[in-house]
């Protein structure tokens, strides 16, 4: 990268490196724009805290997500997409070429801007765990399975990464409890029936998790979960602390109405409770947001946000289908309309240029 940030004026620049943002890259990359692609604080996205990916297509035996990520990297690479480290925390988007303040001090400017942060693991909001996350507490199985051999561990979520974790866990824990807060699975038929039929798996129907036990000395040495015969445990606890006049804190530490409580021993709760797109750094811009913070496009088929010249692909504007083939094709849609985008600048530009020295 030009160390003089302030002089250059990038066409295309890509913040975000996941697979989303590397279909991004490609395209533009071979459509001749130098793309330049900020890799922020997890760099390759979520794909590479992933095992095998069955459903990419062009892979009949399936492919590893990092594998998947790195091969896309050169082969963005290979057209002309340069990388580097960055994480946009300002962006100024009223003014013409766009400005990015990254973490590491410099100022980047350009004239389309390609939006693919994705989406960070969320949290599940028991208490113990500001403390205990990393110490024994997990978004990332892949990451982190291996340090609970012989243990006993909780997972969190009914969704397809619920079941991922779980089905990953087994390689390393004794038993795998998944905590579901209703009676149902999010997840996919075929997942849902891989963790069922798995002997170390088992499942606590209408349960939450409520409180970690533990230290990060120690790590993780149990849980209160919390459970209801007709799901979602913690809004009933919540419910009776509002009716009963009782504080939600004080709720908490005591059995309220038919919520039933249990404290269990274990070593390791691992999240698969969803994802929250990453766009902080867009609340003060122009850029419209939705309420779950999704970054809104336009109506109909398009990546074009509520700024011209702003595009958006991937998890971070898509709150439906979050796959990672579904990534690739917006990230290769945004791509696209960046570069219709540009072409009509320029073509603007020069009738524009054309008209003046008519007037002369
Ligand atoms: P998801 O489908 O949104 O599922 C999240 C799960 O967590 C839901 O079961 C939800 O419960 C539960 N949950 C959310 N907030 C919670 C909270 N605060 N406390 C307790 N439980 C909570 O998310 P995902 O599983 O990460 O999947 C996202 C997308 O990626 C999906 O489209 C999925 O198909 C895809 N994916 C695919 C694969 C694969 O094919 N191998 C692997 C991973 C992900 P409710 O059900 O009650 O809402």
């Amino acid at each position: 990268m030009n160390e003089d940030t302030n002089a250059l004026v990038h066409d295309v620049v890509i913040v975000g490196s996941g697979v989303a943002g590397l279909s991004a890259a490609v395209y533009a990359a071979r459509a001749d724009f130098e793309p330049l692609v900020l890799e922020g604080p997890e760099p390759g996205g979520q794909l590479t805290l992933t095992t095998d990916v069955e459903n990419f297509l062009g892979f009949p035996e399936g492919v590893g997500g990092m594998e998947l990520i790195q091969r896309g990297k050169e082969q963005a690479e290979r057209f002309g997409a340069e990388f580097v480290h960055g994480t946009v925390e300002d962006a100024t988007l009223n003014d013409r070429p766009f400005k990015l303040a990254l973490s590491n001090g410099k100022t980047l400017r350009t004239r389309a801007l390609l939006i693919a942060t994705g989406a960070s693991a969320r949290w599940v909001g028991a208490d113990g765990e500001d403390e205990l996350m990393g110490y024994g507490v997990s978004t990332c199985a892949t990451c982190d399975g291996a340090f609970h051999r012989g243990d006993d561990v909780l997972v969190i979520g009914g969704g397809d990464s619920a079941m991922e974790e779980a089905l990953f866990l087994t390689k390393f824990a004794d038993s795998v409890t998944i905590v579901h807060r209703r009676d149902e699975l999010r997840a996919s038929e075929v997942m849902a029936e891989r963790a069922r039929n798995h002997d170390a798996i088992s499942f606590r129907w209408n349960t939450e998790l409520l409180e970690i036990q533990g230290s990060q000395d120690e790590g993780v040495t149990g849980a209160t979960l919390v459970s209801h015969p007709d799901g979602y445990p913690k809004q009933k606890l919540e419910t009776n602390a509002a009716h009963g006049g009782v504080a939600d804190q004080a709720a908490k530490t005591r059995d309220v109405g038919e919520v039933e409580r249990e404290t269990v021993d274990i070593g390791g709760i691992f999240y698969g409770v969803g994802h929250v797109p990453n766009t902080d750094f867009l609340e003060e811009t122009p850029v419209e947001l939705a309420d779950t913070g999704h970054v809104e496009t336009r109506e109909g088929m398009t990546t074009k946000t509520t700024v011209e010249g702003v595009f958006a692909a991937g998890d971070v504007m898509d709150p439906d289908y979050r796959q990672a083939i579904t990534s690739a094709g917006t990230g290769s849609m945004a791509a696209l309309d960046a570069e219709d985008w540009l072409e009509q600048q320029t073509v603007r530009g020069a009738a524009a240029t054309s008209e003046a020295i008519a007037d002369d």
